[in-house]
């Protein structure tokens, strides 16, 4: 039977871990420490709530001497400011009883702040890969120490559009490390970044996504449009015993937005709302209130809610249906974690159906579905998105259609050429996309857009 004894733990560490109540590791975590511990390059495959983060550091920590550098010895990269602290958290309880400093920087904050708590020297640095660049571009951290990589969410941070970053940092580490990779899913993107930078890694898989999750009962309901959806949650919702904490999955920023609005009147007092349009004072805040219970619902989109670690959830609702079924399995994964029980809802419409398939093929399983309420209001309210596309037709106008590039000339203003006068928002986009060349937000938007239509 798997049990941290069988580990050989340090003292420190072992005491840690009892303080917190894990009584075995899990699978990850079990297979994990081995390979980390003998020093290979490894990938793992493991979505959060696995324990993927006490897997990489548990090997991690039990070797990390004592040391006064300056210089970190160990660097973590993860895509958000959110991942950042969150894993700063928990190193700090994994090694409470290790002499160790551990640092968090992240973007969005004052640098110069950054670069004086850098300076104080530290053990292990975690941070996201803009601020980590700036600060070792600026030589205000140094790089040439790190003994051990790890990137977590590899997948989301490439999403993010983090390759060109990730690749310049790989340049100012030391040839000589361990990398540890770790990723949600396998896509062609995080393949092709093994490929050309990882040595021969060792590859550990849990929980392949595909795996219907045994401790997550999952239902669905067909419902005609998004107003519908809405009355329907209301509906739900209502019942406050059952429904106890609720991470509400939404495709896009917009689509959030337009949630929240509709469902502000009902439970303003218990709705919160995070994308990566939130500055980020206002999402810690979000996600503060609703891991503390003050507010009982959270709504999300796919890319900001992966990473977050959420403990309780009852249930996860997937207002629309991912055009991915992988990010079905992420979902419905932020509940039944830790071997508990969890609930998952998902609303389709008609047009949704082939997704839904899509993910029923993926997990080998057939969500069962709940027949529609008869006292929810099936609503013919639309959304500009399901509105139908009107091509208006001028009977008396003649077909005139010439063969060409456009049908008329720009006006002379509009052409690009002439447009000079780039302000602010457009300026600043483009000076960054110059210096990362890459498109700097394209965030959520592309997680789960539909393809065709
Ligand atoms: P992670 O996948 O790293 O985000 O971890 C998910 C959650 O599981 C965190 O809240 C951890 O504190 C918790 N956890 C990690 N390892 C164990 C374990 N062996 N037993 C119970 N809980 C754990």
């Amino acid at each position: 039977m798997a049990s941290f004894q069988n580990l050989n733990l340090n003292k420190q560490l072992s005491s840690a871990i009892e303080d917190l109540g894990f009584e075995k590791p899990t699978p990850i975590q079990e297979q994990a420490y081995p390979v980390i511990s003998s020093g290979k390059n490894v990938v793992g495959i493991a979505q959060t709530g696995t324990g993927k983060t006490l897997a990489y550091m548990l090997p991690i920590l039990n070797w990390l001497p004592f040391s006064k550098q300056i210089k970190p010895r160990v660097l973590v990269v993860v895509p958000t400011r959110e991942l950042v602290i969150q894993v700063v958290e928990q190193i700090e309880l994994f090694a409470k009883y290790k002499t160790l400093r551990v640092l968090g920087v992240y973007g969005g904050v004052n640098i110069k702040t950054q670069k004086a708590a850098v300076a104080q020297g530290c053990d292990i640095v975690v941070a996201t890969p803009g601020r980590l660049y700036d600060l070792a571009a600026s030589r205000a951290l140094q790089l040439q120490s790190i003994a051990k990589l790890i990137i977590d969410e590899v997948d989301v941070m490439l999403d993010l559009g983090f390759r060109f970053q990730l690749t310049n940092i790989f340049e100012l580490l030391p040839n000589k490390r361990q990398n540890l990779m770790f990723s949600a899913t396998m896509t062609e993107d995080v393949n092709q970044l093994i490929d050309d930078f990882f040595i021969t890694p060792s590859k550990i898989s849990i929980a392949v996504s595909g795996t219907p999750l045994d401790n997550i009962s999952q239902t669905c309901f067909t419902v005609k449009n998004f107003y519908t959806k809405v009355n329907l949650l209301v509906h739900l919702l209502k019942n406050k015993e059952e429904f106890g904490k609720v991470l509400l999955f939404i495709d896009s920023k917009k689509n959030a937005d337009r949630l929240f609005s509709a469902l502000e009147q009902d439970f303003w007092s218990e709705l919160g709302v995070i994308h990566s349009n939130k500055s980020q004072n206002n999402r810690i805040a979000t996600i503060e209130r609703f891991n503390d219970g003050v507010s009982r619902i959270l709504i999300a989109t796919d890319i900001i809610a992966r990473g977050l670690d959420l403990d309780n959830i009852t249930h996860v609702i997937n207002f629309d249906t991912p055009v991915y079924p992988e990010n079905y399995m992420h979902r419905i994964g932020r509940t039944g974690r830790a071997e508990k029980k969890g609930k998952s809802i998902l609303l389709f419409t008609e047009e949704e159906n082939t997704h839904k398939i899509g993910i029923e093929n993926l997990m080998d399983f057939k969500i069962p579905e709940i027949e529609f309420p008869i006292d929810v209001e099936v609503s013919k309210e639309l959304t500009p998105d399901e509105m139908p596309v009107m091509i208006e037709k001028n009977p008396h106008k003649k077909k005139t259609r010439v063969a060409g590039p456009s049908f008329h000339e720009k006006k002379e203003k509009n052409k690009i050429e002439n447009k000079v006068n780039l302000g602010g928002g457009a300026k600043i986009k483009l000076k960054k996309a110059k210096k990362y060349k890459k498109p700097i937000s394209r965030g959520d938007k592309t997680q789960n857009r539909k393809k065709k239509r």
